[in-house]
């Protein structure tokens, strides 16, 4: 079977049809694109859809020369960042000039970035630091893997008294994966200061965590319910914080977190400094962040950022009983290095798990239900390149830094518009050396949905069609109402699924 990417001809071209309800005439940024571009660009579809984008492509091709100049991240000579004494014992280290020089970061922090490789901040970090470091209020909005842990943990050092084993810094997050992800950066930034972090998250044993914190812990991380159980059992005290940051704050605040949230808050003293950091911030949950806040600043780097230029995003139609079959041939064709499926619920990431796991090697799947060390598991497997297809929830997949993925694979469009931005922020990072390719799957009564998401991200997104296979039903008139539509000839076979192995 012939499985290399084609043109797909005019034959095919003549069946694209758009999703019902798709208004061509969004208020997007690609306004001056017209349909007509918009099917131009669907026409090369496959390999060829990439360079037939016209002036969306362009643009973003342009912008790409700005991420070849983005800082790379390099170990030191030593292949291993160097592990200091505590700050009141080191001298001050002499620090080369470094693009980190002039955010007012301490000699310490800035030798640690020399030395894990650091060279340059990135735009969020360039624009948060110097406000942070201030001890005043902030909220910071910025695309998912654009370096926001570094901008909210480095001026937090700035604070802590080393000296002194109490928490002063807590960082709370939406998910464990998220609260280990930010622990792991914290410890990286952290050598120098002697500094000393802990992880508070559920689905792990809680003796150890009550160990941690009776030694003495200067950061936490944890997630909501955690950290009320080791307030309420009087093992975490949180009267001498000095920082308080809620990553993926739109999360945090949403209706199931707040009350959570509002607790907490309760627990740490009033005189205190809040960041709050998210990719997306619609104005509701900025107005209830301001509750928590003094004279908030804030530091916004979304506008055009939102669209990812590291990433080329197309959406395909198709029938919802083809969607599997359409996921087949898509890992048949692009082969990725690791791909992230979402699905929009735990039953649906199962349902794919279990047709896939007997078929596929290296597949797995996460989602809140399953125990942690199950989690744990997947997680470790795949950072480690052993998984390739991960199928994920949203509220798993988010946050989730790992460099190798190559792709993500929306198999249900998220609900949420702002769930589309998070869900494509996981592959093409900065961690990344290469850009990512993501497709959402919308069937015919989704239009609505795909232009909401365009509108979001302000830009239509190219069609993409996949070359011999046929995704949705032809519409074709019937010679008698009492006709059945036509079937759709089966189109994967089980061969197929072994070239995803290759
Ligand atoms: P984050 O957005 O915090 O998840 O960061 C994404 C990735 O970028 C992480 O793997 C960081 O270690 C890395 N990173 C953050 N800041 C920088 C920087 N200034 N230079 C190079 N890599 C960075």
């Amino acid at each position: 079977m012939e499985l290399a990417r084609s043109n797909s001809g005019d034959k095919n071209r003549t069946r694209r049809r758009r999703p019902r309800g798709r208004t061509p005439d969004t208020t997007t940024r690609a306004e001056t694109q017209s349909d007509a571009d918009v099917e131009a660009g669907a026409r090369g579809s496959n390999g060829s859809a990439k360079s037939e984008q016209g002036v969306a492509t362009r643009t973003r091709d342009e912008s790409r020369t700005d991420s070849k100049d983005r800082p790379k991240r390099r170990r030191s000579a030593s292949g291993k960042p160097s592990r200091g004494k505590s700050s009141a014992t080191v001298e001050t280290p002499v620090v080369a000039e470094s693009g980190f020089t002039k955010l007012g970061l301490n000699a310490t922090s800035l030798k640690t970035l020399a030395d894990i490789g650091y060279e340059q901040p990135t735009p969020i970090q360039v624009s948060f630091i110097p406000i942070a470091v201030k001890g005043v209020d902030c909220t910071g909005q910025a695309r998912t893997g654009t370096g926001k842990t570094a901008a909210f943990i480095l001026p937090s050092l700035e604070r802590i008294d080393f000296a002194s084993p109490h928490p002063q810094t807590i960082v709370l997050t939406p998910t464990r994966e998220l609260s280990e992800q930010v622990a792991n950066e914290a410890r990286r930034l952290s050598p120098g200061h002697n500094c000393r972090t802990a992880v508070l998250v559920g689905g792990r044993p809680i003796r150890r965590q009550l160990d941690e914190l009776q030694r003495g812990v200067h950061i936490v991380v944890g997630t909501p319910g955690r950290v009320i159980d080791l307030i309420n059992r009087g093992a975490l005290d949180l009267t001498r914080l000095k920082v308080v940051i809620l990553d993926e704050a739109d999360r945090m605040l949403d209706i199931g977190f707040r009350p959570d949230i509002e607790r907490i808050l309760r627990s740490c003293p009033t005189e205190r400094q809040t960041l709050l950091l998210s990719a997306t911030m619609p104005p509701p949950v900025e107005r209830l962040a301001r509750r928590y806040m003094k004279d908030p600043q804030r530091v916004d780097l979304s506008e055009d950022t939102v669209m990812v230029d590291t990433i080329e995003q197309y959406y395909i139609t198709v029938e919802r009983d083809r969607k599997r079959s359409l996921l087949v041939k898509l890992l048949a064709l692009e082969r990725p290095a690791q791909v992230l499926v979402f699905t929009r619920t735990k039953r649906g990431a199962e349902e794919l798990h279990k047709h896939f796991a007997g078929r596929l090697p290296h597949v797995d799947v996460i989602h809140g239900d399953l125990h942690q060390s199950k989690r744990d598991r997947v997680m470790r497997r795949f950072r480690a390149g052993e998984v390739r297809m991960m199928i994920a929830t949203d509220v798993v997949g988010r946050g989730i830094d790992v460099s190798g993925i190559s792709h993500i694979v929306n198999y249900d469009v998220p609900e949420d518009c702002d769930d589309y931005v998070h869900r494509v922020g996981r592959t093409g990072r900065i961690s990344s050396n290469s850009k990512g390719r993501a497709f959402t799957f919308v069937t015919q009564g989704q239009g609505d949905e795909l232009t909401r998401i365009e509108m979001r991200i302000n830009e239509m997104l190219p069609e993409y069609h996949v070359d011999g296979f046929e995704a949705y039903k032809p519409s074709g008139p019937r010679k008698t109402v009492n006709d059945p539509p036509p079937e759709l000839p089966h189109q994967v076979d089980e061969e197929e699924f072994c070239v995803f192995v290759d």
